[in-house]
């Protein structure tokens, strides 16, 4: 039998990224808030390999941190990238400037060191209690009550009468919940490619073996692989591939074959990935998915944010910028309409056409990636440099 539980002011469902920042702006409106979180407290337990090793942060995200007070601490531990260094087969590197000057560029930082910033910063208020392997399993959104498992005991309770934020991602369980209402509708789009997480380890002294403040990018048409540059002088590669046909993930099934695709696309990048095999044989393979539905909220009582609204593929680099810029957008609206339900409302006016055509941008700009970056009337036109 569940137990009944007082309950908090407030609950937001996921302790990722947009659920960390959103617990924190509105602890700073003076609420207090639960955070219910499935996982276990990454900054005390080393966790499975989860979405990317290091993502980009752009104006939008920075400016959510900025609004916090997180902006400067953020930065120094991003990496500027202000360009694509785009990697041919064979040949000289082209490098495309993000901007007309240095000031235009985007940020590689941790995701691991982001999230637990975060984390402690909502901490540090005094008014956000994150609880962590608590799983929500499900959800009334018209009365605000959640059934949580302790994902240690095995035991379930109920959260009653609290006003829920459903930061769970893309594979949302709140969102789920909103199948019950008339007239709610979801879709969510499996890309057809997945994507594989490699290492380019640091040099001697740990020193950068690409160029540091780039992107870099191996387009190879159906495929690509990309990597962003970490803090202690490492790269984390992603190599995107469909699921299945000639060159997939279904035809790279031994070491040889893998080595020979490798030496034949990627032959910089392979001399710099000692751990190749092993890496890509023992870690996961990544999903990605478009989702798109509405409404995102019941009433004044469950609203959907981040991911769990609005997951997007990741080739335009703003699932993570979107979400966070969720929480700026929210918070100015509970500042200025006088109700949950009337900010609720207006935020999904707002945000829902810009994050369904975030969404549509993020698949055209695969396109653009794995493909039109190699080509040389593109290149033209971006006025590109060698490196
Ligand atoms: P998540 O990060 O998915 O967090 C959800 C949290 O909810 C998790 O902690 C999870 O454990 C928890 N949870 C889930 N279900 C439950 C439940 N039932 N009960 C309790 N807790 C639950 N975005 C960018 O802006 N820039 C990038 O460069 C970028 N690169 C990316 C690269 C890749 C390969 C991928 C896949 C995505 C990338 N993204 C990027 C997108 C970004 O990762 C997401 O948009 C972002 O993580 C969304 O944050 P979120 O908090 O909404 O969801």
């Amino acid at each position: 039998m569940p137990s009944n539980e007082s309950k908090p002011t407030l609950t937001v469902v996921g302790a990722g990224l947009v659920g960390s920042l959103l617990s924190l702006y509105l602890a700073r409106r003076g609420h207090t808030v639960e955070v219910l979180e499935r996982r276990p407290d990454m900054r005390r337990e080393t966790l499975d390999a989860g979405r990317s090793i290091n993502l980009a942060i752009s104006t939008r995200g920075l400016h959510a941190l900025r609004q916090v007070g997180l902006e400067e601490e953020a930065l120094k531990h991003a990496i500027p990238m202000r360009g694509r260094a785009i990697h041919p087969v064979q040949g000289a590197l082209a490098y495309q400037p993000y901007g007309k000057d240095d000031s235009q560029h985007i940020n590689s930082l941790s995701r691991g060191w982001l999230n637990q910033f975060l984390m402690t910063q909502a901490e540090a208020t005094g008014r956000v209690r994150i609880r962590f392997r608590q799983r929500v399993t499900q959800a009334d959104t018209a009365a605000g009550t959640l059934t949580v498992q302790d994902e240690a005991t095995g035991e379930t309770r109920e959260v009653r009468d609290t006003v829920v934020f459903g930061t769970d991602g893309s594979g949302s369980a709140v969102r789920q919940e909103f199948q019950a209402h008339p007239g709610f509708h979801a879709t969510q789009e499996p890309l057809g490619h997945g994507y594989k997480e490699l290492t380019i380890p640091p040099g001697e002294g740990g020193r950068f073996q690409m160029e540091k403040h780039a992107l870099h990018i191996w387009p190879r048409g159906t495929f690509m692989l990309i990597a962003l540059p970490n803090e202690d002088g490492s790269f984390t590669c992603t190599l995107f591939l469909p699921w299945q046909g000639p060159v997939s993930f279904a035809s790279l099934q031994t070491p040889e074959a893998l080595e020979a695709f490798f030496q034949e696309q990627f032959p910089d990048a392979r001399a710099l990935i000692p751990g190749l095999v092993e890496e890509f044989f023992s870690r996961p393979t990544g999903h990605m998915v478009t989702v798109k539905c509405a409404p995102w909220h019941v009433g004044g009582r469950t609203l959907l944010l981040g991911d769990a609204a609005h997951a997007v593929v990741p080739f335009y680099g703003q699932g993570m910028n979107c979400g966070f810029e969720d929480c700026v957008v929210l918070d100015s609206l509970l500042e200025s309409r006088p109700g949950w339900e009337e900010a609720f409302r207006a935020f999904e006016q707002l945000r829902k056409t810009n994050a369904d055509a975030i969404a549509d941008m993020a698949v055209e700009n695969f396109i653009e990636m794995r493909d039109s970056t190699a080509d040389p009337r593109f290149l033209l036109e971006k006025g590109v440099e060698k490196v």
